[in-house]
């Protein structure tokens, strides 16, 4: 089996994994200012997307030029099909504004005709007949957001396989079920995402006291509340945390059409009726309110979560000379986006303005990634049943996760470079 790392290695964003020259496991792009995008690498015949953020399933629809006789045809579950739709068109929308172009709307049309929806657990195989040999799929709940998946492939031919986490939650939380390792099948090779290597997860509940203090206290003092957020999954925690204690948010953004199609597909939430009370009790503002939502003090939740692009910048040019609001960020905040910018600087940069941030900055952590001790957890599980060769990726720490995963337990562990290649007998 050879193995091509297209991107996603020692960095997070643009994750892409080929697998002989064949099948493409997600194919993302990295949300810095340009964007970048996978290494170019033979065209594949099959895309596995795991799930729908874009640095793992935004660069899908430019496999679907109109020159190209035969595209290829994609696999992921029923509501990562949807978001795909849904954040693809975004894209285009983003990059009129902020001037690239890497697909356009009849991509989009054709990547909904060659796609094929694939449930937890269902077990495909990549058409044998077009192959040397046929690749086993199946695809299990990685608790990161609703219809995100770990792969597991197996190429038939050979009887080798391999599992990939893609991103991966073992703990709870209010939007999904927790992923379950103990379904996993064993497998030869693992590549595991690092996000979260060397750092722990505070613990949730004490996590959301403190946030919603935090958010009690600045409307109380007449500030306004900002959270940036994902469009997906991490709105609607926040909106079902803010919920349950009590307090009615604004929501701006692709949150909530992200909500509307959650709502198609319950049988991939942990409580469909909870989702829905907790955005039945929110206030939804369109661009034309906006400046209404700011007369008072007010919580606003709004896209996009690294602050680069989206409604939020609206938000914090209007609060950034404002001591008494604050900005509460909810999760980590990758190199090259805004969101860091403004942790490591103060500021953020906006249409080639950079503009100075006096509000309060606090950062929390709603985490949809495993931390330190899961990730060693789920090493530990697969090097303990026969896993012979781990690839950490999707992270800035994959030299130190490799280093401890081959001290730990003897096997082949390697950080791979984008572009690397390797084959495995
Ligand atoms: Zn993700």
């Amino acid at each position: 089996m050879k193995i091509k790392f297209l991107g996603g290695c020692n960095e997070i964003g643009r994750s892409a994994i080929l697998i002989d020259d064949k099948v493409v496991m997600d194919y993302g792009i990295r949300p810095s200012e340009p964007p970048e995008v996978p290494l170019d690498g033979p065209f594949p015949k099959s895309v596995i997307v795991s799930h729908a953020h874009l640095d793992h399933s935004g660069m899908v629809p430019s496999l679907m030029p109109a020159n190209k006789k035969r595209v290829p045809e994609v696999y992921l579950t029923p509501v990562t099909r949807d978001l795909a739709q849904l954040l693809s068109r975004d894209t285009i929308k983003v990059g009129k504004e902020q001037g690239f172009c890497f697909f356009d709307e009849d991509n989009i049309r054709r990547m909904d005709r060659h796609t094929h929806p694939v449930n937890y657990g269902e077990r495909i195989i990549l058409d044998g007949s077009d192959y040397d040999a046929g690749y086993e799929v199946r695809l299990f709940n990685a608790g990161h957001i609703p219809g995100s998946s770990s792969v597991y492939l197996r190429k038939e031919s050979e009887d080798i396989s391999l599992f990939y986490t893609g991103d991966i939650k073992l703990g709870e939380t209010r939007l999904i079920n927790s992923a379950q390792p103990a379904e996993f099948p064993r497998s030869d090779i693992l590549m595991i995402e690092s996000t979260y290597y060397g750092r722990e997860h505070m613990d949730r509940r004490e996590q959301e006291r403190e946030f919603v203090d935090s958010i009690r206290e600045t409307v109380n003092s007449g500030g306004k509340a900002i959270i940036p957020c994902f469009a997906v999954g991490r709105t609607q925690e926040i909106v079902m945390i803010l919920h349950s204690y009590g307090i009615t948010p604004y929501v701006d953004g692709m949150g909530l059409s992200v909500f509307s199609l959650f709502k198609h597909h319950p049988e991939f939430l942990k409580d469909a009726k909870a989702l829905n009370e907790a955005f039945s009790d929110a206030i939804f503002v369109n661009s034309r309110k906006r400046k209404k939502v700011l007369a008072e003090p007010s919580v606003i939740v709004t896209t996009a979560g690294m602050l680069n692009g989206g409604p939020v910048l609206y938000y914090l040019k209007k609060v950034h000379e404002d001591r008494k609001s604050k900005i509460l960020l909810t999760g980590y905040q990758i190199e090259g986006t805004n969101g860091r910018r403004l942790l490591e600087q103060g500021c953020v940069e906006t249409n080639g303005e950079v503009v100075k941030v006096n509000a309060k900055v606090e950062q929390y952590d709603f985490s949809a990634h495993a931390g330190d001790s899961e990730l060693k957890e789920l090493v530990s599980r697969f090097c303990n049943s026969g896993t012979e060769i781990v690839f950490p990726v999707h992270g800035e720490n994959t030299v130190e996760f490799a280093s401890w995963t081959r001290e730990e337990f003897g096997c082949e562990a390697i950080s791979p470079k984008n572009g690397e290649e390797f084959i495995i007998k």
